[in-house]
């Protein structure tokens, strides 16, 4: 069976594969207060999702990523973590790991460390009580800590991400380094990205990571390194803390030349670039008939599809989003 590879010659080995659109939290940079969210039926089974998976995997694929909404809050997502971690037995699978919240890692850390499942991007952009709530409307700073230590006492390597939120969290961006980097944490920051209608402008959120790059150069020894994760991010060593932190540029420094991913919708839509609208339904292909040959036949089409790059850019009050779907839709 051929490997994916699109039609600019990037090949395709890293799946992002969102489980739920769902959220215990209200990030008010990736989703509105009030969200509609897809009704049950729409998602794909555990079952499908397995399946779907294991296609990609069959293609080539060598790390998967679950995403959402909130993973975690997937009912019997450790049942498809379990299942899916033969992959990682077999040799046929490099990785598999989780972008979460943190909010429920307290109860499921240990599930996750004897999956198989050895590191963790932890999304949090303050350690200030106020800022966390008023930034993802909820109370929960303390079970997000608590969560992140539960995870480092079962071995699970975590990276902090944060997005760089301007008159937010931008000021406590050094403080939030150094106590990442305290844990043993690499820390990444992401410019925010005009992704979905959220309540506000972008304008008012957006803040180059040309700007913190400034800030911290003055107050740090930070060394370029060829550190990759195969990944956007760009990292520096932070000399006076010894950690590296990374830099996601998608409006500052376009960086789609080497990309290497799709992305899965909860509902199987396959969006090839997180910034373009081209999407292939895979859930169709799974549910109609000969679907293994559908699957395949739908995933050359995505390869055709995919495009060079996004055009993400934060302009002008009053932009539209440069997506109508939200992250928690895509699963960043
Ligand atoms: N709920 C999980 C979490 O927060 O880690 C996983 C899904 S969340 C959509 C994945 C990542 O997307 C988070 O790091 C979040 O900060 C980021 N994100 C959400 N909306 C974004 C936006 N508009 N621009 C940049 N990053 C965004
Ligand atoms: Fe939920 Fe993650 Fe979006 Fe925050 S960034 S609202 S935690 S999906």
């Amino acid at each position: 069976m051929t490997t994916l590879r699109d039609s600019f010659g990037r090949d395709i080995t890293y799946l992002r594969m969102s489980v739920t659109d769902r959220c215990d939290l209200r990030c008010n940079y990736c989703m509105a207060e009030t969200m509609t969210f897809l009704p049950r039926k729409d998602l794909l089974t555990l079952e499908e999702l397995d399946r779907l998976a294991a296609s990609f995997i069959a293609r080539g694929v060598r790390k998967i990523r679950l995403t959402g909404g909130e993973p975690l809050v997937r009912r019997g997502l450790m049942d498809l973590i379990t299942d899916m971690s033969r992959h990682l037995k077999s040799g046929s699978l490099d990785e598999i790991t989780l972008t979460t919240n943190a909010t429920q890692l307290s109860k499921f850390a240990d599930d996750l460390a004897r999956a198989g499942v050895k590191r963790l991007n932890v999304s949090l952009d303050s350690r200030d009580p106020d800022t966390f709530a008023k930034l993802t409307r909820r109370d929960a700073l303390e079970q997000v800590l608590n969560g992140i230590d539960a995870a480092l006492e079962a071995g699970l390597k975590i990276k902090i991400n944060a997005v760089a939120l301007k008159g937010t969290n931008a000021d406590e961006i050094p403080d939030l380094m150094e106590w990442a980097h305290s844990k043993s944490m690499d820390m990444t920051l992401i410019e925010v990205m005009p992704m979905g209608e959220i309540d506000g402008d972008r304008v008012d959120q957006y803040l180059p990571l040309t700007e913190i790059r400034d800030t911290l150069d003055a107050k740090y020894t930070l060394t370029e390194t060829p550190f990759r994760t195969g990944g956007p991010s760009r990292y520096v060593r932070v000399q006076e803390t010894g950690g590296l932190l990374g830099f996601i540029t998608p409006l500052t420094n376009n960086f789609c030349a080497g990309c290497n991913r799709v992305r899965v919708t909860c509902t199987g839509q396959i969006y090839m670039c997180l910034g373009q609208s081209d999407s292939v339904d895979l859930r169709a292909a799974m549910r109609g008939e000969n679907p293994e040959q559908a699957l395949d036949a739908a995933l050359d089409l995505a390869m055709i599809n995919k495009p060079e790059k996004h055009d993400f850019n934060i302009i002008e009050r009053g932009q539209s989003p440069a997506v109508p779907r939200h992250m928690s839709v895509t699963g960043g």
